[in-house]
């Protein structure tokens, strides 16, 4: 293994360069404008088509999987560079897929593109490459998934994107940071998962056929049965629902969940608050869900409760056991 940092472009506002802004053609494109980065043992990977990351598909996951897979015995870390847009859902998913990960993967990007005097992208590209440099800097090694941000570590799939223009655009509202990241980079090790022993090997399967609903007062039932029952190919349904679970009590309603319930299709409850848990039952409204089988998502946030219900389809679970996997934790994402 060689003492460096496999550092993963695939797109996003950090690595544009240009006037017009545009997609750097390759690292020197980057690192001339910043030659610090020269100093700093890193290899390069570009995505052949770079792109903005809410063109995300799980191609584009699968891919990013492989070029993990194949370097990972050549490398102590991954930076891997990506739009802010969907890059909890990106992390997240990576979080489920690579299995007994025992090195840093390490998700960065930027508000502004780091040839931009004041962006944030340098500060944060360097900050990662420490992260996944870690004996090279004396930092102890973070198993784990993660987007460094702004000074912040966060465990990937805790992660969200909770400002589209503040340095500090990410936060994870249930799970305290990994990192002090000062003068010094101090890693929390009591938040951090174990480095497991088991040998690395990644996964590559995603089913996407899920369906995400927020719900809202007035938010007609018909709207959601149509919807799913017309639409046989959907798997799965993940209701953002109110406070800590809870969803309108009217028999409409709760036959529209019977319905859907009874096509086998997994429905999981996780609430639209940004920080706390879903509770079942508390009230009486989720007292009626859990006779239903309806699946609690306890304090997974949205991102990592549609790609950890995308992971748990693809791996041709049936209902029973996707409700098992959501009363744990597979990689730290929901308080189990
Ligand atoms: N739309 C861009 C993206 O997510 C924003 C960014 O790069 O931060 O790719």
């Amino acid at each position: 293994m060689e003492n460096k940092v496999l550092i993963i472009n695939t797109g996003g506002t950090i690595g544009m360069v240009g006037k017009p802004l545009r997609p750097a053609t390759n690292w020197l494109e980057i690192a001339k404008e910043h030659p610090v980065l020269e100093k700093f043992p890193t290899d390069y990977y570009q995505f052949e088509h770079l792109i903005d990351s809410s063109d995300a598909t799980p191609e584009f996951w699968i891919k990013l999987v492989e070029v993990i897979e194949e370097n990972y015995d050549k490398y102590l870390g991954f930076v891997i560079l990506h739009g802010t847009d969907t890059m909890a859902y990106t992390g997240s998913l990576l979080s489920f897929l690579l299995k007994n990960l025992a090195k840093p993967v390490v998700l960065t990007g930027a508000q502004t593109p780091m040839i931009f005097p004041r962006s944030d992208g340098l500060q944060n590209l360097i900050n990662s490459i420490y992260i996944a440099g870690n004996k090279l800097y004396d930092i102890p090694v973070v198993p784990e998934v993660c987007i460094c941000f702004r000074d912040c570590l966060l465990r990937a799939n805790r992660s969200k994107k909770t400002d589209s223009n503040n340095y500090y655009g990410f936060s994870s509202p249930n799970y305290n940071p990994l990192a002090e990241i000062g003068a010094d980079i101090k890693i929390i090790k009591d938040r951090i998962l174990p480095i497991p022993t088991e040998k690395f090997y990644v996964e590559k399967i995603i089913n996407p056929n899920v369906l995400l609903i927020e719900l809202f007062p007035g938010l007609n039932p018909n709207y959601i049965r149509d919807f799913v029952i017309n639409n046989p190919e959907i798997k799965a349904l993940i209701l953002k629902t109110y406070g800590s679970g809870n969803t309108p009590t009217s028999v409409e309603f709760i036959d529209m969940l019977k319905e859907i319930s009874n096509k086998n299709i997994p429905i999981l409850d996780i609430t639209q608050c940004v920080s706390g848990s879903v509770k079942m039952p508390l009230y009486e409204s989720t007292d009626k869900l859990v006779k239903l089988g309806i699946i609690n998502g306890s304090d997974i946030t949205s991102e990592a409760g549609i790609t950890k219900m995308m992971y748990l389809l693809g791996k041709g679970y049936d209902i029973e056991r996707i409700r098992k996997e959501f009363s744990v934790s597979i990689s730290g994402e929901q308080f189990a």
